[in-house]
């Protein structure tokens, strides 16, 4: 176990359990750190606050427990199954796949858990060995597979409202599909009856399945990755839908985006659901002006009275930062939106109150006025 001492008057945020401690409070650290586990004292080596490491040089620990209270085998089991007590309320009908263990969520730092049909992904993201966290794992959930860690070459089926999905668990993004969406999906499906459909980063295009599936026309997946769009075919598929060639699209979105505004194009529904463009604060300002742009293209290709999903996962781009931007990006491209409704992630990605910044999903329904 590492021990990390704190610099003088740094311990407010724990006194407010927030689960992060971040590098610059810590004055010095002592101990090994080969079982994950970190312990937090004042200048005065009283305890504070007990947990997992980061998982990075400046994001120093994820604090599980606070005061004197031990981060042990008893608390960690006890979180486990309040969080599978909290999806056996959650988790909507004819669905297999979705989040077990939100991180800071549920209050498990550092550890993020997928279940996808038979198939359970467990991810430490300070990449730790802890091994009597993964056999407290398997104890609790008893998955019928486990996958530790990403980089797993299997695919995993599972059901999410009935369709047929496929999880790609070594691909490195996510777990190996965007769980977070499932009820925007569900929404889109909702809204597709009829409508051609524009689907921007589509991964393994899950909303175009979701829209083909409430009736929609036609849709589209944009995507850079070959692999996704395999997969995007596959899933089309195996719910009984055709595939089409051109229903594929490997491009760069911004290109593609330019194109298809040049060609005078207009779809009655548009997904875009861009990767996060800002992992760290410093890329805020450059991160807003490629929403700006993307969303400013994305806009003017939706024909009046159609409808815009516009998303954005990056935790550090606020609510209110992701509105001014779709508001300046409906300026400048001359367009006129109305908000029908802002959502976020599925209530099996939970969040803490104590760390808000982990809330981090938002997706806006615009429909178009003129
Ligand atoms: N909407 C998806 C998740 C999107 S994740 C879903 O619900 O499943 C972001 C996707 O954007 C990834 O598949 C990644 O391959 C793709 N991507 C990232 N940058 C891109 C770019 N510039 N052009 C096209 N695709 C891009």
């Amino acid at each position: 176990m590492r021990v990390l001492t704190l610099r003088p008057g740094r311990q407010s945020s724990l006194d407010r359990r927030h689960p992060w401690l971040f590098s610059g409070a810590v004055a010095h650290s002592a101990g090994d750190s080969s079982d994950g586990r970190v312990e937090v004292r004042d200048p005065g080596g009283a305890l504070l606050a007990s947990g997992l490491h980061g998982g990075s040089a400046n994001l120093t620990a994820r604090l599980w427990a606070f005061g004197p209270q031990p981060f042990d085998e008893t608390l960690i089991r006890y979180r486990f199954q309040r969080a599978l007590a909290l999806r056996e309320l959650v988790v909507p009908p004819d669905t297999t796949g979705y989040r077990l263990l939100h991180s800071e969520g549920d209050e498990t730092p550092g550890l993020i858990a997928d279940r996808y049909g038979d198939t359970d992904v467990l991810v430490f993201t300070a990449a730790v060995p802890a091994e009597p966290i993964v056999a407290l794992y398997r104890d609790v959930f008893a998955p019928r597979h486990l996958v530790v860690g990403d980089g797993d070459p299997q695919t995993s089926r599972f059901r999410e409202y009935g369709l047929e999905f496929t999880a790609n668990l070594g691909d490195g993004q996510k777990t190996g599909f965007f769980l977070d969406q499932r009820e925007n999906r569900r929404q889109v499906r909702q809204l597709a009856r009829g409508r051609r459909v524009l689907n921007l980063f589509s991964y393994s295009g899950a909303f175009s399945v979701s829209a083909l599936a409430g009736g929609a026309e036609r849709a589209v997946d944009v995507d850079s990755s070959a692999a996704a769009l395999a997969t995007a075919r596959q899933m089309r598929r195996d719910n009984g839908f055709p595939v089409d060639d051109a229903d594929f699209v490997r491009a760069d979105v911004f290109a593609d985006l330019r194109e298809r505004v040049a060609a005078g194009e207009q779809w009655d529904l548009v997904v875009c659901d861009p990767p996060a463009f800002a992992k760290k604060r410093a890329d805020v300002d450059r991160a807003a002006r490629g929403y700006k742009d993307v969303l400013r293209l994305s806009m003017s290709l939706v024909r009046p009275g159609g409808v815009l999903l516009a998303c954005s996962c990056s935790g550090l781009v606020s609510v209110e930062l992701f509105q001014k931007i779709l508001y300046s990006a409906a300026l400048d491209s001359g367009t006129a939106y109305q908000i029908l409704a802002r959502a976020g992630a599925g209530p099996d990605h939970p969040v803490s109150i104590y760390c808000p910044e982990s809330e981090y999903l938002k997706a806006f329904f615009l429909v178009r006025a003129r």
